[in-house]
């Protein structure tokens, strides 16, 4: 009996596996260059695993007396895996619509003194950022390592908004320790507004990732390196909020893994990858290569998922996108317009979008 597939990807001009060696991340040269099979073909099986990747006649052959749920032709496309977002705030009620005129006007860079106070948030609950912490550590973690165990909820990270006016350094690191102890990776917003050595603390403790880092220290970087503290970078915020860019390039050169998110929130409405990465690139002088392995297993590590998302490799989740497009880098290089570009999105092998305009555009 023939064994049933759930998708075939057959002949791509370009097949973009980022990396194909079980890497759990990419840092300096190999960040450089992404591993890119041409003329390949794609197996997902009915787990929603990669069960082959190679070139279309050897796959062709391997599977000849199989038979799939769905076949797309991609000749003259690329494939690529689904990007990773390191950083998102999915979850609001309202907008912040009206603050955008007002920012507007504003001249200059949004830096420190110019930023509201964000201290407002304990003070509207009648609480100080001690007695936050106090609550977090001995009522919320408790609790949390309970609702863990018995299975109701799953949740992997702690984070910590290490800033001035909200928790500070030895605030964060009591903070940042007890989720530690509780068995929760460290993610934490660190390093944005001020100085704040959040870097030094999060290699210090064994953080997975530091998000923002606009006023990270030379120090602080070398320190991440050395701790295999993934960087997470965020062009859209920088770039609306006039942050001045943090130093991509001293933290790739220095061996940082450097990965990218959006930060999509109220404060920050973009929630395309696409665009961080060009805005990486434009902004923060990062390759092509570069911001490709950031916004895909560097993001995949940063959330400690890169076992099985950020690169195209047999026995990874089949989550990819196929673009219109014989070179990759069209993701990057075409600022908006991915209704022109992008053709499929793909989780677990299952069609999640296609898009019918495309085939009927050739390119803007
Ligand atoms: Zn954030």
């Amino acid at each position: 009996m023939a064994v049933r597939q759930r998708l075939l990807l057959e002949n791509a001009q370009q097949l973009v596996l980022v990396c194909g060696r079980g890497e759990e991340c990419l840092r300096r040269e190999a960040a450089s260059s992404a591993a890119v099979l041409r003329g390949a073909s794609l197996v997902v099986g009915l787990d929603g695993c990669i069960k082959a990747v190679g070139q279309a006649d050897a796959i062709r052959s391997q599977f000849s007396g199989a038979t799939f749920e769905r076949v797309i032709d991609c000749s003259g496309k690329c494939v690529l895996p689904g990007l990773v977002d390191a950083h998102t705030h999915p979850v609001w009620a309202g907008d912040r619509v009206h603050e955008f005129a007002m920012k507007s006007k504003r001249k200059g860079r949004r830096h420190g003194k110019g930023r509201s106070n964000p201290s407002d948030c304990f003070s509207e609950r009648g609480k100080t950022a001690t007695e936050a912490a106090d609550d977090i550590i001995n009522n919320h973690l408790p609790k949390l390592k309970e609702l863990k165990l018995s299975g109701e909820i799953d949740v992997d990270n702690i984070d910590v908004f290490c800033e001035k006016g909200v928790f500070d350094l030895e605030t964060t690191r009591r903070i940042l320790q007890a989720g530690k102890d509780t068995g929760l990776q460290m993610n934490f917003h660190g390093d944005e507004l001020h100085p704040m050595k959040a870097a030094e603390l999060g290699a210090e403790l064994g953080a997975r990732a530091i998000s923002h880092l606009e006023e990270v220290s030379e120090e602080g970087i070398r320190a991440m390196a050395r701790a295999n503290c993934a960087a997470v970078l965020l062009p859209t915020t920088a770039y609306m909020l006039r942050l001045k860019q943090p130093q991509a390039r001293k933290m790739l050169e220095e061996g940082v893994i450097v990965a990218l998110g959006s930060d999509f929130n109220p404060n920050a409405y973009c929630f395309s990858m696409p665009m961080v990465m060009h805005l990486a690139c434009v902004n923060m002088k990062m390759s092509m290569n570069e911001a490709l392995a950031a916004a895909t297993i560097n993001a995949a590590y940063a959330l400690g998922k890169s076992d099985t998302h950020g690169s195209i490799e047999t026995g990874k989740q089949g989550d990819l996108v196929i673009i219109t497009s014989p070179r990759w880098e069209h993701l990057i290089y075409q600022f908006g317009g991915h209704e022109a570009l992008i053709d499929y999105v793909i989780v677990k092998g299952k069609v999640v979008y296609q898009n019918e305009r495309c085939g009927t555009i050739s390119s803007y």
